[in-house]
């Protein structure tokens, strides 16, 4: 897959305000015509999620940000056309997530909605529920291998593979693939939901290759550990999150894990919304916030691993239980050292 990144002037200003002479986020250059090709937006909302799939005049959600996005979300989508919903998923029950959909559900005929589960104690969540049920509809709690079609993309359900306490690890993880092109969205889900993922898929574990991953968790550490990583190996990862956050996220250790697994990174507190048109070969990213560029995959240092030729563990550089110096093997890549039959120390490389 060839890719570029064209930097591009949206109407943010004019989209906030509710003004209906914004134009449409694209080029004639650059974006397929309408009715062709896949467009994944992801809408800024701050420190929350929304993304908007349209292929072939067909539109799904994939979150919809905070209570308070409620109405910024249902402008965007009155800006892009929308109608009405192939699908509403609520990648689980956080109000980072549903929070915005009810608003959504109480505009747009939807012919499915998805979450990972029926019950969840706020009434942001019971909200949901209302207007998922006013559209006559029930919750679906999709199964990992399900699959449902937006225009001519694909879109399959990858994970949860268990069920979990956590709600963060609840997750419902999508798969979208269009053409050649793929993206992979996972919501917050967290290391060890990760893990379980692709012990669920072992053997088909190519399944999460994909070009653009939606980073986890706004760039928190608690996701995106090197064994998931290392198994979607994109080339762009997107990462929703607000300015200023009080969680700090991104956090530096994902940051620094994506930057040395060659990964360019697009934030929505730097580039506003980021808009990624495949045609089925190629990817274009544009964005709204011009003062800005996404940040290249060049790590400040390389990154060294370290494998025990007996245990053919494989550490990072600051593990608490190196092999002595004898028993060292030295890896500048971390795929290489799996390649050679190392296993990623589940403390230290999880
Ligand atoms: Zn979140
Ligand atoms: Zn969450
Ligand atoms: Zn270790």
């Amino acid at each position: 897959m060839k890719t570029k990144l064209i930097s591009l002037f949206l109407i943010l200003s004019l989209l906030l305000c509710g003004c209906s002479e914004a134009p449409q986020p694209t080029t004639a250059a650059t974006v397929p015509p309408s009715g062709d090709g896949l467009l994944v937006h992801f809408v800024d909302v701050g420190q929350a999620d929304c993304i908007l799939i349209e292929s072939g005049g067909e539109f799904a959600i994939i979150d919809g940000g905070n209570k308070d996005d409620g109405q910024l979300v249902v402008s965007y989508l009155e800006q892009q056309g929308v109608e009405e919903l192939t699908a509403v998923i609520c990648t689980h029950a956080h109000e980072d997530h549903v929070g915005g959909l009810p608003s959504v559900l109480s505009v747009y005929p939807t012919a499915a909605v998805y979450a990972p589960t029926r019950t969840y104690s706020s009434n942001i969540f019971d909200d949901f529920l209302y207007y998922t049920d006013q559209q006559r509809l029930e919750v679906t709690i999709p199964a990992p291998g399900d699959t449902l079609t937006v225009g001519g993309a694909m879109l399959t359900i990858l994970g949860p593979v268990q069920s979990y306490a956590e709600t963060n690890d609840t997750s419902i993880v999508v798969r979208l693939d269009y053409g050649d092109t793929s993206f992979l969205f996972t919501g917050d889900m967290e290391v060890a939901a990760e893990n379980d993922m692709l012990d669920y898929w072992s053997g088909n574990e190519a399944i999460f290759h994909v070009d653009v991953l939606k980073v986890g968790h706004h760039g928190s550490n608690t996701s995106t550990g090197y064994r998931f990583l290392y198994a979607v190996d994109p080339t762009y990862g997107v990462i929703p999150v607000g300015k200023d956050n009080s969680y700090g996220h991104p956090h530096e250790e994902p940051l620094s894990r994506l930057k040395d697994a060659g990964v360019t990174l697009l934030r929505t507190d730097e580039l506003g919304h980021i808009l990624a048109a495949s045609d089925g070969t190629d990817i274009t990213f544009t964005w709204t916030d011009q003062s800005a560029q996404p940040e290249d995959a060049e790590p400040a240092e390389p990154q060294v691993f370290i494998g025990n030729k007996n245990s053919k563990k494989l550490h990072s550089e600051d593990c608490g239980s190196l092999p002595g110096e004898n028993n060292r093997v030295y890896f500048d890549s971390y795929q290489q050292a799996i390649a050679e039959g190392y296993e990623p120390h589940g403390t230290c490389l999880n």
